[in-house]
Protein backbone atom coordinates (compact mmCIF):
# COMPACT_ATOMS: atom_id res chain seq x y z
CA UNK A 1 0.00 0.00 0.00
CA UNK A 2 2.94 2.43 0.95
CA UNK A 3 4.83 1.58 -2.36
CA UNK A 4 1.16 2.07 -4.14
CA UNK A 5 1.52 5.64 -2.71
CA UNK A 6 4.79 6.18 -2.90
CA UNK A 7 4.68 5.51 -6.89
CA UNK A 8 1.16 7.37 -7.16
CA UNK A 9 3.32 10.63 -5.75
CA UNK A 10 6.02 10.10 -7.74
CA UNK A 11 3.94 10.34 -10.74
CA UNK A 12 1.84 13.19 -9.62
CA UNK A 13 5.31 15.16 -9.44
CA UNK A 14 7.10 13.85 -12.92
CA UNK A 15 3.47 15.29 -14.27
CA UNK A 16 3.42 18.69 -12.74
CA UNK A 17 7.15 19.31 -13.16
CA UNK A 18 7.29 20.70 -16.63
CA UNK A 19 4.60 22.55 -16.54
CA UNK A 20 6.46 24.13 -13.60
CA UNK A 21 8.92 24.81 -15.61
CA UNK A 22 7.53 26.13 -18.52
CA UNK A 23 5.45 28.59 -16.49
CA UNK A 24 8.67 30.50 -15.29
CA UNK A 25 10.53 29.89 -18.88
CA UNK A 26 7.19 31.58 -20.35
CA UNK A 27 8.30 34.74 -18.65
CA UNK A 28 12.14 34.37 -19.94
CA UNK A 29 13.65 35.70 -22.75
CA UNK A 30 16.76 35.77 -24.58
CA UNK A 31 17.37 39.29 -25.34
CA UNK A 32 16.18 43.06 -25.89
CA UNK A 33 15.42 44.46 -28.67
CA UNK A 34 15.66 48.66 -27.97
CA UNK A 35 13.63 50.16 -30.66
CA UNK A 36 13.88 53.82 -31.37
CA UNK A 37 11.38 56.09 -33.85
CA UNK A 38 12.25 58.94 -36.20
CA UNK A 39 9.68 61.54 -35.69
CA UNK A 40 9.11 62.81 -39.26
CA UNK A 41 8.51 59.54 -40.67
CA UNK A 42 5.52 58.85 -38.13
CA UNK A 43 4.10 61.99 -39.08
CA UNK A 44 4.24 62.31 -42.87
CA UNK A 45 2.24 58.99 -43.43
CA UNK A 46 -1.01 58.29 -43.89
CA UNK A 47 -1.83 58.31 -40.56
CA UNK A 48 -2.19 61.30 -38.43
CA UNK A 49 0.33 61.99 -35.36
CA UNK A 50 -0.38 64.33 -33.27
CA UNK A 51 2.30 66.26 -30.73
CA UNK A 52 2.40 65.35 -27.03
CA UNK A 53 0.75 67.80 -24.82
CA UNK A 54 4.62 69.09 -23.45
CA UNK A 55 5.07 70.36 -26.80
CA UNK A 56 6.79 69.43 -30.24
CA UNK A 57 9.19 67.23 -29.40
CA UNK A 58 12.96 67.31 -30.29
CA UNK A 59 13.94 66.90 -33.93
CA UNK A 60 15.83 63.30 -32.89
CA UNK A 61 14.95 59.88 -32.96
CA UNK A 62 12.47 59.01 -29.93
CA UNK A 63 12.62 55.66 -27.91
CA UNK A 64 9.52 53.42 -29.15
CA UNK A 65 10.40 50.69 -26.72
CA UNK A 66 12.26 47.96 -24.94
CA UNK A 67 11.38 44.48 -26.08
CA UNK A 68 12.23 40.86 -24.57
CA UNK A 69 12.65 38.70 -27.32
CA UNK A 70 13.51 35.07 -27.82
CA UNK A 71 16.56 34.11 -30.08
CA UNK A 72 14.54 31.78 -32.85
CA UNK A 73 12.47 35.42 -33.72
CA UNK A 74 9.52 34.91 -31.44
CA UNK A 75 8.61 37.11 -28.40
CA UNK A 76 6.61 37.02 -25.49
CA UNK A 77 3.85 39.87 -24.59
CA UNK A 78 1.84 41.39 -21.46
CA UNK A 79 3.66 38.82 -19.00
CA UNK A 80 1.56 40.18 -15.61
CA UNK A 81 -1.29 41.86 -15.30
CA UNK A 82 -0.98 42.04 -12.05
CA UNK A 83 1.81 44.94 -12.08
CA UNK A 84 0.34 47.00 -13.77
CA UNK A 85 2.14 50.67 -14.70
CA UNK A 86 2.54 52.79 -11.95
CA UNK A 87 3.76 56.62 -12.36
CA UNK A 88 4.45 57.18 -9.43
CA UNK A 89 7.03 54.55 -9.25
CA UNK A 90 8.66 56.42 -12.09
CA UNK A 91 7.98 60.31 -10.65
CA UNK A 92 11.94 60.88 -11.52
CA UNK A 93 12.23 60.03 -14.35
CA UNK A 94 8.91 61.77 -16.10
CA UNK A 95 10.57 64.62 -17.77
CA UNK A 96 13.68 62.62 -19.05
CA UNK A 97 10.65 60.55 -20.50
CA UNK A 98 8.98 63.38 -22.01
CA UNK A 99 11.70 64.58 -23.97
CA UNK A 100 13.03 61.16 -24.45
CA UNK A 101 10.50 58.87 -25.07
CA UNK A 102 7.90 61.15 -26.57
CA UNK A 103 4.15 60.17 -28.30
CA UNK A 104 3.59 61.08 -30.93
CA UNK A 105 -0.13 59.27 -31.61
CA UNK A 106 -3.58 61.30 -31.55
CA UNK A 107 -4.92 62.40 -29.71
CA UNK A 108 -2.46 64.37 -27.66
CA UNK A 109 -1.32 62.73 -25.24
CA UNK A 110 1.69 63.43 -22.22
CA UNK A 111 3.36 59.68 -23.04
CA UNK A 112 1.71 58.12 -19.96
CA UNK A 113 -1.29 56.11 -22.19
CA UNK A 114 2.31 55.28 -24.52
CA UNK A 115 4.35 54.38 -21.87
CA UNK A 116 1.38 52.20 -20.21
CA UNK A 117 1.24 49.77 -23.28
CA UNK A 118 4.61 49.14 -23.82
CA UNK A 119 5.28 48.51 -19.77
CA UNK A 120 2.23 46.06 -20.19
CA UNK A 121 2.96 44.34 -23.03
CA UNK A 122 6.64 44.52 -23.45
CA UNK A 123 8.01 45.79 -19.62
CA UNK A 124 6.12 42.84 -17.88
CA UNK A 125 7.93 40.09 -19.85
CA UNK A 126 11.43 41.09 -18.26
CA UNK A 127 10.23 41.55 -14.53
CA UNK A 128 12.45 38.16 -13.86
CA UNK A 129 15.56 40.60 -14.58
CA UNK A 130 14.55 44.39 -13.83
CA UNK A 131 12.18 46.03 -11.99
CA UNK A 132 9.39 49.09 -13.51
CA UNK A 133 11.80 51.59 -12.37
CA UNK A 134 15.00 49.93 -14.22
CA UNK A 135 12.52 49.24 -17.06
CA UNK A 136 12.45 52.98 -18.09
CA UNK A 137 15.36 53.81 -16.08
CA UNK A 138 17.52 51.26 -18.60
CA UNK A 139 15.61 52.15 -21.73
CA UNK A 140 16.40 56.06 -21.14
CA UNK A 141 20.40 55.39 -20.33
CA UNK A 142 20.34 53.05 -23.74
CA UNK A 143 19.10 55.96 -25.76
CA UNK A 144 22.30 58.36 -24.12
CA UNK A 145 24.70 55.67 -25.63
CA UNK A 146 23.25 55.12 -28.70
CA UNK A 147 23.13 58.51 -29.85
CA UNK A 148 21.35 57.65 -33.86
CA UNK A 149 21.18 60.96 -35.17
CA UNK A 150 24.38 61.93 -33.88
CA UNK A 151 25.93 58.34 -35.76
CA UNK A 152 24.21 59.29 -38.59
CA UNK A 153 25.09 63.53 -38.97
CA UNK A 154 28.73 62.67 -38.63
CA UNK A 155 28.76 60.78 -41.50
CA UNK A 156 26.50 63.36 -43.15
CA UNK A 157 23.48 61.73 -43.45
CA UNK A 158 20.83 64.58 -42.29
CA UNK A 159 16.98 64.32 -41.86
CA UNK A 160 16.89 66.57 -44.74
CA UNK A 161 14.30 65.11 -47.19
CA UNK A 162 17.24 63.39 -49.22
CA UNK A 163 17.61 59.58 -50.25
CA UNK A 164 20.75 57.63 -48.91
CA UNK A 165 21.98 54.44 -49.49
CA UNK A 166 20.41 51.71 -46.30
CA UNK A 167 24.46 50.76 -46.47
CA UNK A 168 25.20 54.13 -45.71
CA UNK A 169 22.60 54.60 -43.11
CA UNK A 170 23.80 50.97 -41.44
CA UNK A 171 27.40 51.49 -41.78
CA UNK A 172 27.48 55.04 -39.78
CA UNK A 173 25.49 53.62 -37.04
CA UNK A 174 27.79 50.24 -36.39
CA UNK A 175 30.66 52.61 -37.01
CA UNK A 176 29.23 54.73 -34.01
CA UNK A 177 27.87 52.07 -31.67
CA UNK A 178 29.84 48.83 -32.18
CA UNK A 179 27.07 46.94 -33.18
CA UNK A 180 24.97 46.38 -36.47
CA UNK A 181 21.38 47.73 -36.53
CA UNK A 182 18.44 46.53 -38.12
CA UNK A 183 16.77 49.58 -39.83
CA UNK A 184 12.80 49.64 -40.43
CA UNK A 185 11.16 51.17 -43.05
CA UNK A 186 7.51 52.95 -43.57
CA UNK A 187 6.61 55.03 -46.73
CA UNK A 188 5.15 58.46 -47.03
CA UNK A 189 2.12 60.10 -48.35
CA UNK A 190 3.56 59.66 -51.86
CA UNK A 191 4.26 55.88 -51.14
CA UNK A 192 8.59 56.60 -50.89
CA UNK A 193 10.20 54.29 -48.76
CA UNK A 194 11.92 56.20 -45.67
CA UNK A 195 13.85 55.66 -42.57
CA UNK A 196 11.37 54.90 -39.75
CA UNK A 197 12.54 52.53 -37.19
CA UNK A 198 16.39 51.58 -35.64
CA UNK A 199 16.46 48.52 -33.71
CA UNK A 200 19.71 47.58 -32.05
CA UNK A 201 20.10 44.56 -29.37
CA UNK A 202 20.91 44.43 -25.91
CA UNK A 203 21.94 42.03 -23.49
CA UNK A 204 19.41 40.23 -21.01
CA UNK A 205 20.34 42.48 -18.12
CA UNK A 206 19.72 45.74 -20.10
CA UNK A 207 23.01 46.91 -19.29
CA UNK A 208 25.24 46.64 -22.92
CA UNK A 209 24.40 46.74 -26.54
CA UNK A 210 25.28 43.07 -28.24
CA UNK A 211 25.27 42.33 -32.09
CA UNK A 212 21.51 40.44 -32.92
CA UNK A 213 20.92 36.59 -32.27
CA UNK A 214 18.13 37.57 -34.77
CA UNK A 215 16.83 40.02 -37.05
CA UNK A 216 13.07 40.97 -37.83
CA UNK A 217 11.50 40.45 -40.91
CA UNK A 218 11.14 43.28 -43.29
CA UNK A 219 13.00 44.42 -46.00
CA UNK A 220 13.82 48.36 -46.93
CA UNK A 221 14.73 49.61 -50.66
CA UNK A 222 19.02 50.31 -51.40
CA UNK A 223 17.76 53.86 -51.18
CA UNK A 224 15.70 55.29 -48.64
CA UNK A 225 14.78 58.75 -47.57
CA UNK A 226 15.56 60.73 -44.21
CA UNK A 227 12.42 63.05 -43.96
CA UNK A 228 12.87 66.02 -41.93
CA UNK A 229 10.45 66.66 -38.63
P1 LIG B 1 4.79 46.03 -36.42
O1 LIG B 1 3.91 44.94 -36.91
O2 LIG B 1 4.23 47.42 -36.59
O3 LIG B 1 6.23 45.90 -36.83
O4 LIG B 1 4.82 45.81 -34.86
C1 LIG B 1 3.71 46.01 -34.03
C2 LIG B 1 4.10 45.79 -32.60
O5 LIG B 1 4.38 44.40 -32.36
C3 LIG B 1 5.39 46.50 -32.18
O6 LIG B 1 5.18 47.82 -31.84
C4 LIG B 1 5.80 45.66 -31.00
O7 LIG B 1 5.02 45.96 -29.86
C5 LIG B 1 5.46 44.27 -31.47
N1 LIG B 1 6.59 43.66 -32.20
C6 LIG B 1 6.76 43.60 -33.56
N2 LIG B 1 7.89 42.94 -33.86
C7 LIG B 1 8.44 42.56 -32.69
C8 LIG B 1 9.60 41.80 -32.37
O8 LIG B 1 10.36 41.33 -33.22
N3 LIG B 1 9.85 41.62 -31.05
C9 LIG B 1 9.03 42.10 -30.08
N4 LIG B 1 9.36 41.83 -28.80
N5 LIG B 1 7.91 42.78 -30.35
C10 LIG B 1 7.63 43.02 -31.63
P1 LIG C 1 3.18 48.61 -30.35
O1 LIG C 1 3.22 48.89 -31.80
O2 LIG C 1 4.40 48.99 -29.55
O3 LIG C 1 2.50 47.39 -29.90
O4 LIG C 1 2.08 49.67 -29.95
C1 LIG C 1 2.28 51.02 -29.94
C2 LIG C 1 1.03 51.57 -29.29
O5 LIG C 1 1.37 52.78 -28.69
C3 LIG C 1 -0.07 51.82 -30.30
O6 LIG C 1 -1.31 51.60 -29.69
C4 LIG C 1 0.11 53.29 -30.60
O7 LIG C 1 -1.10 53.95 -30.92
C5 LIG C 1 0.62 53.82 -29.27
N1 LIG C 1 1.53 54.94 -29.42
C6 LIG C 1 1.41 56.08 -28.74
N2 LIG C 1 2.38 56.93 -29.12
C7 LIG C 1 3.13 56.31 -30.05
C8 LIG C 1 4.27 56.71 -30.79
O8 LIG C 1 4.80 57.81 -30.70
N3 LIG C 1 4.76 55.78 -31.67
C9 LIG C 1 4.21 54.55 -31.82
N4 LIG C 1 4.77 53.71 -32.69
N5 LIG C 1 3.11 54.15 -31.13
C10 LIG C 1 2.59 55.03 -30.25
Amino acid sequence: MKLLHASLCLISLLLILPSIFAASSSEDFDFFYFVQQWPGSYCDTQRSCCFPTSGKPAADFGIHGLWPNYKDGTYPSNCDNTKPFDSSSISDLISSMQKSWPTLACPSGSGETFWEHEWEKHGTCSESVIDQHEYFQTALNLKQKADLLGALTKAGINPDGKSYSIESIRDSIKESTGFTPWIQCNTDESGNSQLYQVYLCVDRSGSGLIECPVFPRGKCGDEINFPSF
